[in-house]
């Protein structure tokens, strides 16, 4: 095990072509300790993916689906010096894409359905370890099946941490004494060896996963902005990249809302006291993010996050205002669906919470056998549209004024749900979604600018 392995990981945006897959070889080859390389599938491969397997469609329209991923690889492809020497592996790929996109059982089985999304990540490894080949250095596209085990929960399976370390040690380590290992994220296979997948924009988990196994020193997250910034760029026009984040901070951050990291990329990496950097792939030079155990500022305030489709549930019985064990047999309930909650607010008889039910997710949230099963106990309601818009900081609940300014900067809108004081980093507000928007610039502007 070498002390000095890099990991790095390109997302979406940074190999959607072949210009952005060259700016990404050049980086992996600029630093030998980078030998493997996690890859996402190009940018837009795993939408069309999820509609294939979700949404019912004629012959025709799954035809016009298949065309447009077939595009943007060959797009990629035609560019390569020698597009021959990966041109039958990408097609057999392509064949198995279609094989499932047509298949007649797609849009019933889960497992199906992770094979299908598996393809685009596939796709993009094989054609960028082409790239790097073409830059001079020996290259291989890696099947992270191999080791990247996972439970059999399709659509958002959970990692087997010993399982990864053992089968990373014995396939991966060895590859990597004599080439750049080229690899998928995103994708695993259960004990059956079966496809699965971890969630959207799970490559980033892949990679802090494939550190962790391998107890890299840096994890590099090369993505489409430089760096992890005060709030999502595309909200806020003054947001800045952050020299530095803690551990904890990142992972509040990813937690709640900052899309740059996926929310579990922090836990290897603290596990395992791994580095993580996030830049830029097309401007490297711009520097980006270190995020690390020990920062040298923990400031009250970091960062501003807003999470998007979020659910309220209301659950009400008379019964609870001398009941004991309601919350226990609502939250028995949520458990048993395996849904997360994230604020809770509870009055003499009813009790709040709210759910992540994000747009374009692979697996489904809350369904109706939920709330039926919730029925069952007490009166329930559930309320959409919602965003949830966090600050990020340290020390929270012990210094002085930092809520009251937060609260000036937010007095003027409905504010449904407020979180505080769970724990040291966060301060947390459920609002209307046409409100989120403008809450996290006027946040920006009086606590960064
Ligand atoms: P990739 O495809 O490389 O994984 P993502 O789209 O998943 O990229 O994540 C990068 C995007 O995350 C940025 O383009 C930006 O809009 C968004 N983002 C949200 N919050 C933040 C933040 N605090 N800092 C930087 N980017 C953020
Ligand atoms: N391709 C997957 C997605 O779009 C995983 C990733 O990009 O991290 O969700
Ligand atoms: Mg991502």
């Amino acid at each position: 095990m070498s002390k000095s392995l890099t990991i790095a990981k390109f997302g979406g945006t940074s190999v959607a072509n072949y210009a952005a897959m060259q700016n990404c070889a050049r980086i992996v080859v600029n630093n030998t300790a980078t030998r493997i390389v996690v890859v996402s599938a190009a940018a837009g491969v795993t939408n069309h993916l999820v509609s294939l397997a979700h949404t019912p469609m004629t012959q025709e329209q799954i035809g016009e689906v298949c065309n447009a991923i077939v595009a943007i690889e060959m797009a990629i492809v035609d560019s390569l010096a020698e597009p021959a020497a990966v041109l039958p592996k990408l097609n057999d790929l392509l064949d198995e894409m279609r094989e499932l996109a047509y298949h007649e059982e797609i849009l019933h089985r889960d497992d199906l359905k992770d094979q299908l999304l598996s393809m685009g990540e596939r796709m993009s490894s094989l054609l960028f370890s082409a790239v790097i080949a073409e830059q001079g250095q020996p290259a291989i596209n890696f099947d992270v099946r191999k080791v990247l085990r996972t439970d059999s929960e399709f659509g958002e399976a959970v990692p087997q941490l010993e399982e990864i370390s053992a089968l990373s040690q014995r396939l991966l380590q060895p590859e990597i004494e004599h080439a750049i290992v080229v690899t998928q994220g995103f994708v695993g296979a259960d004990e059956q060896g079966k496809t699965t997948t971890l969630g959207r924009g799970g490559s980033d988990f892949t990679a802090a996963l494939l550190a962790e196994a391998l107890h890299a020193e840096v994890c590099e997250i090369w993505t489409d902005v430089a760096g992890v910034y005060t709030t999502d760029p595309r909200i806020a026009e003054k947001a800045h990249p952050l020299p530095e984040l803690s551990f904890e901070e990142a992972a509040e951050m990813a937690t709640f809302g900052a899309k740059v990291l996926h929310p579990a990329t922090m836990e290897p990496a603290l596990r395992k006291n791994v580095k993580v950097f996030v830049g830029s792939s097309k401007a490297p030079e711009q520097g980006g993010t270190w995020i690390m155990r020990d920062c040298e500022h923990e400031p009250p305030y970091r960062a501003i996050t807003r999470r998007k489709d979020q659910v309220m549930v209301t659950v009400k019985t008379p019964k609870m205002m001398y009941a004991q064990g309601f919350l226990q047999q609502v939250f028995g309930i949520i458990a048993k669906h395996r849904l997360s909650v994230d604020l809770v607010t509870t009055s003499e008889i009813s009790v709040s919470f709210t759910l992540d039910n994000p747009a374009n997710s692979v697996a489904q949230r809350l369904n109706k056998e939920t709330i039926a099963e919730l029925e069952t106990i007490c009166d329930v309601n559930v309320e959409h549209g919602f965003d949830l818009v966090t600050v990020v900081g340290n020390h929270m609940q012990t210094a002085k004024g930092v809520s009251s300014k937060i609260f000036a900067a937010v007095s003027q809108y409905n504010l449904r749900m407020i979180c505080f004081g769970a724990n040291p980093h966060n301060l947390s507000f459920l609002v209307n979604e046409s409100d989120s928007a403008d809450i996290v610039q006027h946040l920006h502007k009086a606590l960064f600018e």
